[in-house]
């Protein structure tokens, strides 16, 4: 789609602001051109000269007949008033229509942000594994920002089309000889600005792919600051990025160089067009130029009053071409098509009874070729627990990842009694689940509303006793504030160990049917774990839990461990069970319990 039409279908659907903004610009030209029309044989006779009106425009002879009645000077002053009120209302248009033109630019960059927004939170996890976040924010941010700007100046360029074309009607009313020539001479002009907007196009391109690298560097960056630190890299950062500024600032200068030629020269070219249409208004009334000179006159001064708003729509075409880029990025942005959108289901999701069965699944990521998930059967009896162990890389991840439909299996279902997870609706089945992961988030807000945030109608009482099931709440009330400290960017101010604590008080709070557990004790020390692991113990107490393994030791209690190998299921029993049958979760066990014994 191209950008054009992009700003065409936010446009549609604000018609009522861009009637107005088309009644109100065409009103504010009339205004205008009527009083340019009257100045000239106004000032004429109001210095004593004869008025001869021969060839003017009907409307200008009649205004002047009309007022003829009161004869003389008072004639002229009359009309020197209604000069001053087209020029008043003109004004007040103006004015009206700035509102009006700013109103509709900024609903426009608001419904285009709103729908940004929108697709953001509907799209699925696969878009954000493929697109970079600093792309996204350079989208959000700088990109919107430029599309905002090239709104404005849609906008603006409609406005001056139509003045241009109200002078156009009043030119040609006066003399449509002089008017064809001065029309095919402006178009030349404005043709020879093509060449222009063409570069600036270019240049736009170049700054728009500019700042999304450069948007990107330094979030990454950012991301990455304890490595950059830890490893001493903050020149090679620096420079790496500073390197990314200059390229930018040397695009935009050619940018404005480019820009800045467009004024002058139309300037130039728009006075040429002036003398130009004088000399052959010379040659085409010849003899007759004494009774013609008031609207010979008048005629220039129209065209002088006009070509400023051509030279600005030539600047504004080489401004919109400079943005159309960002647009375009904008435009990609916001189409639905070709992004991954999982089906919603219909049945509202409202509980199980017996349990969840994965039958014959198999998966393989969007856009490759490997297949991570193979022939997975495995069954999950309600209120039980299931723990998934096996080398890294093994496909653990990727089968917890299945269960709330961050994906779809690519062969194969995942039943919940016997429904397919599909024919669930997303929304109620997701708010069933209750995920915690070794990557936990948290919001730079308080404690108490990181907890709340699964739940926002808990109480304090609810909240105070999510922390004390999850042995978090003895450290929250040591923080300066209590529950309503402040945490930090993504809790910067907590351990690990503390940060889990509040993702398990968060679930409990959230009291899910089915958990999801993601296990990092691994990174702890042995208070925090043991602190952790209970806590993790009281949360998945009778609850249909999946948990993903890394340390051997936590999941011996499980009803049931699957150890996976290259996507698929090999072994399932419990840790007894799989101990004596002497498989991969035994040589696993061994593995781990020699590790441990080598670290004491
Ligand atoms: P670990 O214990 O190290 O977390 P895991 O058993 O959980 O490993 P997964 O994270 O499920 O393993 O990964 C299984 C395979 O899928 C790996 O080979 C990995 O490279 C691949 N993989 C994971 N995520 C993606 C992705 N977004 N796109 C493509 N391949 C992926």
């Amino acid at each position: 789609m191209s950008p054009n039409r992009l700003l065409l279908q936010f446009a549609l659907r604000r018609p009522l602001w861009i009637g107005l903004t088309i009644v109100l610009g065409f009103s504010g030209a009339l205004f205008n051109g009527v009083s340019t029309m009257l100045i000239i044989p106004v000032v004429l006779g109001l210095l004593g000269e004869e008025v001869n009106l021969k060839g003017a425009p009907p409307i200008l002879q009649k205004v002047f007949s009309s007022m003829a009645a009161s004869g003389g000077e008072s004639q002229f002053l009359s009309m020197l008033g209604l000069i001053l009120l087209a020029i008043l209302l003109k004004n007040v248009t103006s004015y009206v229509s700035t509102l009006s033109s700013g109103h509709l630019s900024r609903s426009l960059v608001s419904d285009i942000r709103k729908e940004g927004l929108r697709l953001l939170l509907d799209v699925d996890f696969d878009f954000y594994i493929k697109t970079k976040v600093g792309d996204l924010i350079n989208r959000l941010g700088g990109e919107i920002g430029s599309t905002a700007t090239a709104i404005r100046t849609a906008v603006q360029m409609l406005s001056m089309v139509i003045t241009i074309f109200v002078f156009l009607i009043i030119l040609v009313s006066i003399s449509w000889q002089l008017t064809v020539i001065s029309t095919v001479l402006l178009a030349a002009v404005s043709l020879s600005n093509s060449f222009f907007v063409k570069r600036a196009k270019r240049f736009g391109q170049q700054l728009s792919d500019q700042s999304r690298d450069y948007s990107i560097a330094v979030l990454e960056m950012l991301s990455g600051i304890r490595l950059v630190k830890a490893t001493g890299s903050e020149s090679y950062e620096y420079q790496k990025i500073e390197r990314l500024i200059d390229y930018r600032e040397k695009a935009d200068f050619s940018s404005q160089a480019n820009s800045a030629l467009i004024p002058p020269l139309n300037e130039m070219a728009g006075l040429t067009v002036v003398i130009a249409i004088l000399l052959l208004g010379r040659i085409f009334f010849r003899g007759e130029l004494e009774s013609l000179s008031a609207v010979l006159l008048t005629y220039l001064l129209v065209l002088f009053r006009m070509l400023p708003f051509v030279g600005q729509l030539n600047n504004a075409r080489s401004s919109f071409a400079n943005l159309a880029p960002s647009v375009s990025v904008v435009n990609d942005f916001l189409r639905r098509e070709g992004k991954p959108f999982m089906s919603k289901g219909y049945i509202p999701y409202t509980g199980m009874t017996a349990g969840i069965r994965f039958e014959q699944l198999a998966f393989t990521y969007p856009g490759h070729d490997r297949q991570v998930l193979n022939q997975v059967d495995l069954w999950l009896p309600k209120g039980t627990t299931l723990a998934l162990v096996g080398s890294s890389g093994a496909g653990k991840s990727t089968l917890a990842d299945l269960l709330p439909r961050f994906y779809d299996p690519t062969a194969g279902r995942i039943l919940i009694d016997d429904r397919d997870l599909k024919d669930f609706e997303i929304r109620s089945l997701r708010q069933a689940m209750g995920i915690v992961s070794q990557d936990t988030f948290l919001f730079n807000d308080s404690v108490r509303n990181n907890l709340a945030y699964a739940r926002k109608d808990a109480t304090d009482e609810q909240i105070i006793e999510a922390a004390k099931r999850a042995n978090a709440y003895e450290f929250i009330i040591k923080l300066p504030q209590g529950f309503d400290t402040l945490i930090g960017d993504r809790g910067v101010m907590l351990s690990g160990g503390q940060r889990q604590r509040l993702a398990i008080a968060r679930a409990l709070l959230r009291d899910p049917e089915i958990l999801i557990l993601d296990e990092a004790t691994s990174a702890l020390d042995t208070v925090s774990e043991r602190l952790v692991q209970s806590a993790i113990d009281e949360l998945s107490r009778d609850r249909t839990t999946l948990v993903i393994a890394h340390r051997l030791s936590t999941v011996q209690k499980a009803d049931q461990i699957a150890v996976l190998d290259k996507g698929r299921v090999v072994e399932v029993g419990t840790h007894a069970e799989l101990l004596k049958q002497g498989g991969l979760y035994a040589q696993l066990h061994a593995m781990q319990f020699s590790e441990e014994a080598q670290t004491v």
